[in-house]
């Protein structure tokens, strides 16, 4: 449930302070440290489970529900017209912390934190192959 070397299991534990926005029994949300823009906040299951795979499913009403609130509140507390919400699961995606969590990431109009850009696929058998091998794993 708790891991003792973890991070946002000891900031659970109240072991590292943390600037609290949010709690219920199931989640607590907080702001990050080292914020992409003042407001952005972490919302974390209160069970300690490495990234997204790890965490039991009938955990993400309570999520969604604390997105919701938590996002509501920073949107408002900062003006911005908009909020990101990013998991970042695996190195690779930039997981830093190997507690899941989501970043709640408020945003204005030309803020300069444009997300990344798409491309098309090389054409409508590529998506179709794609989707497919996808489809496959589920
Ligand atoms: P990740 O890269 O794993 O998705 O995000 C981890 C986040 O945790 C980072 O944005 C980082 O700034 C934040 N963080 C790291 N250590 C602390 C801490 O001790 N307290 C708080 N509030 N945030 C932290
Ligand atoms: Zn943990």
């Amino acid at each position: 449930m708790i891991d003792k070397d973890c991070l946002f299991c000891k900031i659970l534990r109240g072991e590292i302070p943390c600037a609290k926005i949010y709690e219920t029994a199931a989640v607590l949300a907080f702001l990050d440290i080292a914020p992409i823009r003042p407001g952005h906040a972490l919302v974390i299951p209160k069970v300690h489970a490495p990234s997204l795979w790890e965490l039991p499913a009938d955990i993400g009403g309570d999520l969604v529900a604390a997105l919701q609130v938590v996002g509501r509140a920073v949107r408002e507390a900062t003006g911005a017209t908009g909020i990101n919400v990013v998991m970042n699961n695996g190195a690779s995606a930039g997981q830093l912390v190997l507690h899941a969590h989501f970043h709640v990431i408020p945003r204005v109009e030309g803020d300069g934190l444009s997300p990344w850009q798409g491309a098309p696929y090389a054409d409508t058998m590529a998506m179709t192959r794609m989707a497919e091998s996808i489809r496959i794993r589920i």
